[in-house]
């Protein structure tokens, strides 16, 4: 999360009588983050590492069906998720990534990049282990597949009226998944899959329909074996969508 040392001047400029100025500084100068800090504004036809935090935190923001590419290579989809980024969080919605846009961003997550209202604590549980190892990829390869998947989820909350989403299993480990009965592909052995339970506010079809525009290529449900008390969400390169309860 931003650090409160611009309030804490505020605060102080108020009590002080001055006129609180809102500078329109370069992008980490104005917000030193915890987590990432941008150094310039982004925008179509740049490319490089911070196109691709970007992307990561604007991969829940796109078109129904639409799967972003972390490619680190500012283009056409990424502008439009942009946009969509802004406009769902009330900013002016040019697809430009600067002061406003990192601002939100900054606000929506915590010192290790996770959204703030997701942590790896909801996703490492793995039969008890506490951590991503024994998987199909390295453990910190995991994670950071999972990283991704948090704020898909986080986009998905905010979309669905900033209600909880409880997530009943994230990461598992090769031995862990066959124990629980997973299929012996599941993408939960990668970190790329994420189970929403019962007890999140929203209905199961309303996550269901919502993680199409989410940017989730395998999204179960309702009617499907297996998925009566959840909805499973994950990324993959072909779409599986099916839930025929809803
Ligand atoms: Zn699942």
């Amino acid at each position: 999360m931003r650090k409160r040392i611009g309030y804490v001047l505020a605060v102080l400029a108020l009590l002080l009588g001055g006129t609180v100025v809102t500078t329109v500084m370069s992008p980490g100068t104005a917000s030193a983050d915890e987590c990432y800090t941008w150094s310039r504004v982004l925008k179509p036809g740049m490319s490089g590492s911070d196109v691709r935090e970007l992307q990561i935190r604007v991969a829940g923001w796109v078109a129904s069906g639409e799967n972003l590419a972390l490619d680190g290579s500012y283009g056409p989809a990424t502008e439009a998720a942009v946009k969509r980024f802004q406009s769902g969080y009330g900013l002016a919605a040019d697809g430009v990534a600067g002061t406003n846009t990192f601002n939100k961003i900054y606000q929506l997550q915590d010192a290790d990049c996770t959204p703030i209202h997701f942590d790896h604590s909801e996703f490492n549980y793995n039969c008890g282990a506490r951590n991503y190892n024994g998987g199909k990829v390295t453990a910190a390869t995991a994670r950071e597949n999972m990283r991704r998947v948090m704020w898909q989820l986080e986009a998905l909350r905010h979309k669905l009226g900033d209600r909880p989403l409880v997530v009943t299993s994230g990461f598992r480990s090769v031995s862990c998944n066959s124990s629980v009965g997973g299929s012996s592909t599941s993408l939960h052995m990668y970190g790329q899959a994420a189970d929403l339970g019962l007890s999140s506010s929203p209905t199961q079809c309303q996550m269901f329909h919502g993680s199409k525009s989410a940017g989730f290529e395998e999204i179960l449900g309702p009617g499907y074996p297996g998925h009566n008390d959840h909805v499973h969400v994950g990324n993959k390169s072909s779409r599986f969508w099916s839930a025929p309860n809803c």
